[in-house]
């Protein structure tokens, strides 16, 4: 019985008494495909001790596969804990980061909108108190001519004028009113010590200066 491998090198070739896959080296067409643990099998009246030998070769086959298996098991699942952990870091590391940057960020946002605030609320300050630094000029001025123009019990003007004939006391009828709201407000400014708007000339500031 010849066999169709090729001659003259290395192989593995399933064994035909034992059925597992064996080392051969062919030199011959007519070489048995048999193994070198199973020359003894052939031919001989031996079936029970061929059996034996290839259950115990089959077995420790077996418990091979089994062992390089469990190491690669073995293996495998300390990779996947390694992997595992190595991801833990990165989770920690990024949320790490992620803290210290939403940090910053915000403390830079902050700093800036307080920047911006303080900046906002003093440029409206200094405009709030120029504003009223021009309506106290505006309105010292409106006291003077008032008091050169007003008119008295005897139906005239201050200015000498008939009473309904000075114009100068006609401009500035309506805004008595509001001069006068002003003189109380910063009469009771100056008696409360604060700064004021009243000219020196004011009796409220006469007085002051001779107490
Ligand atoms: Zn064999
Ligand atoms: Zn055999
Ligand atoms: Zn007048």
């Amino acid at each position: 019985m010849t066999h169709a491998h090729p001659l003259h090198v290395d192989l593995e070739v399933a064994c035909l008494c034992c059925l597992a896959p064996q080392p051969f080296h062919f030199t011959s067409l007519s070489d048995q495909v048999v193994c070198v643990l199973c020359v003894h099998h052939i031919g001989a009246e031996k079936s029970e001790r061929r059996d034996l030998e290839h259950v115990r070769m089959w077995a420790a086959r077996c418990t091979a596969n089994q062992t390089m298996h469990d190491a690669y098991i073995a293996e495998t699942d300390a990779l996947l804990v390694a992997r595992d952990t190595d991801l833990t870091d990165l989770r920690g590391q990024v949320a790490e980061l992620r803290a210290l940057v939403a940090g910053q960020f915000s403390a830079g946002i902050d700093g800036v909108r307080g920047l911006l605030q303080n900046d906002l609320i003093k440029r409206a300050e200094r405009n709030t108190e120029l504003a009223r630094r021009q309506i106290d000029w505006a309105m010292a001025g409106l006291w003077r001519v008032a008091t050169l123009h007003h008119d008295d019990p005897a139906a005239k003007c201050s200015c000498g004028r008939t009473a309904g004939t000075c114009s100068e006391s006609t401009a500035i009828d309506s805004l008595r009113q509001a001069l006068g709201d002003w003189e109380k407000k910063n009469v009771a400014l100056l008696q409360g010590g604060r700064r004021h708007g009243l000219p020196p000339e004011h009796p409220a500031v006469l007085a002051q200066r001779i107490r």
